[in-house]
């Protein structure tokens, strides 16, 4: 059994979207972006943002795993889903769930960069600076978290736990 607490409320989490998705509305404006949404754990950040930007964008996902399974991270990273959309020439806006060592995000924009894209940015809903190994911008952060482990708003531990509307602190698993 695993019991959790929460720590940041579904409805603090959405009022935060909308301000993000106000944000990237003027940055964006005319640029025609494609955000990039890192699976799985990004899927429900990325579906409530596009659901609040007033401009008019592209989505497409690529999935990396790093974290093979429970809490720990393998410290290396693999493209399960390679994206589809030819990023050459466009704005791209990686939409990450959380950002803790930073190497998956690292490997990303190595990986998106080598595509020549007009412009590169990360928005993340939440980020972990006190874990951070690799040094990666973040340019649009929702909430600065503290070292925990956490499930919910589309964070897993052993893919259970995505669809809480809240972000939640894993307490203890038996
Ligand atoms: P990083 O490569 O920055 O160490 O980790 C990035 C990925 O690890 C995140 O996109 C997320 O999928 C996973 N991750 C990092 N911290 C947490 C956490 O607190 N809870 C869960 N469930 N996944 C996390
Ligand atoms: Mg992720």
């Amino acid at each position: 059994m695993s019991t959790y607490r929460v720590l940041i409320t579904g409805e603090d989490i959405q009022k935060k979207v909308s301000e993000i998705a106000g944000k990237i509305s003027t940055d964006y404006r005319d640029r025609h972006p494609i955000l990039i949404g890192v699976l799985k754990g990004s899927f429900v950040f990325m579906a409530d943002l596009v659901r609040k930007l007033s401009i008019p964008v592209e989505i497409d996902f690529v999935q990396l795993a790093s974290y093979e399974a429970g809490r720990e991270t393998s410290g290396c990273v693999r493209l399960v889903r390679k994206l589809e959309t030819p990023v050459k020439g466009r704005h791209v806006l990686v939409i990450e769930d959380i950002v803790d060592s930073g190497l998956t995000l690292s490997f990303l924009l190595d990986y998106l960069g080598r595509q020549q894209p007009a412009s590169l940015k990360v928005c993340a809903m939440f980020d972990k600076p006190s874990r951070r190994n690799i040094d990666v911008p973040v340019d649009y952060v929702g909430f600065t978290v503290p070292d925990e482990f956490f499930v919910g708003y589309g964070l897993d531990f052993n893919q259970q736990f995505r669809c809480l509307p809240d972000l939640c602190i894993l307490e203890e698993q038996n």
